[in-house]
């Protein structure tokens, strides 16, 4: 039987490429989740693929970022696709000493929380969280990529409790979903990976906002080809 992938992704920008170059389709609509999570599937190098949308915020215009709609996204096409992998992919903010611009960032660590403080004893440690990754050297064979630890909050901002927070736990990409993604993959006892690319030094004066939206076509462009490339790699 084909291996199923699961790929998850929050804006409609960062999925455009690849859903382009893999040639998907978009599936018909699941009258039970009213279409609220747009998906394209396909074959590719004798692999079913599927891409899930967090999707648009109907109030708002924007697509749904953050872990909320992340991990029912998540949890929804788990019951419908039973992926033997889930991959969230998308863009994230990270220190300018440890990548560059479109660089690309996976883990062989687990995903972490850093907007989650509840001092106390043991709902410390599960609001932080730890979520294992599948990491696995061969699907990088010959991909330029970086290994670190990928944290998660929801703010595009960095107050200084956050950025002390990531600095002592060694967060490389700082980001909005993948801990939700994770954690709902680990609950399923499914294999997790994230691929992240870079839009937006966290640690410079030009403001996230400005640097997102500059570098996003770039970065979605870098991630569409290192994702493609990761697909083949899989056996
Ligand atoms: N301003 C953008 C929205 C960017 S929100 C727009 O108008 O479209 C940030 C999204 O990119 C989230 O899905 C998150 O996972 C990722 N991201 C990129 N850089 C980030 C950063 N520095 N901090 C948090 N999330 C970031």
């Amino acid at each position: 039987m084909s291996k199923r992938i699961l790929i998850i992704m929050a804006m409609e920008a960062e999925a455009g490429p690849v859903i382009e170059k893999l040639g998907l389709k978009e599936t018909p609509a699941n009258p039970q989740l009213r279409s609220h999570f747009p998906r394209f599937q396909g074959e590719f190098e004798g692999k079913d693929i599927v891409i899930s949308l967090n999707g648009k915020s109907v109030e708002h215009g924007v697509d749904r970022i953050g872990t909320e709609f992340a991990a029912l996204n998540t949890q929804s096409a788990i019951l419908e696709f039973a992926p033997d992998l889930i991959i969230n992919a998308g863009t994230c903010g990270a220190f300018s000493a440890d990548a560059d611009i479109a660089d690309i960032i996976t883990s062989d660590q687990p995903v972490v929380y850093h907007d989650h403080r509840v001092p106390l004893e043991g709902f410390d440690r599960f609001a932080m969280g730890s979520y294992p990754t599948a990491y696995r050297p061969k699907y990088f064979q010959s991909i330029e990529h970086k290994l670190g630890v990928v944290t998660t909050g929801n703010s595009l901002d960095m107050p200084d409790v956050d950025k002390q927070w990531i600095i002592q736990n060694r967060g490389m990409a700082k980001e909005m979903e993948c801990a939700a993604v994770a954690s709902t993959a680990h609950l399923y006892g499914i294999d997790f990976l994230p691929i992240k690319s870079v839009t937006d030094h966290i640690d410079i004066e030009l403001d996230n906002v400005e640097q997102f939206l500059n570098n996003l076509s770039k970065a979605s462009n870098k991630l569409s080809e290192t994702l493609i490339k990761v697909l083949v790699n899989i056996d």
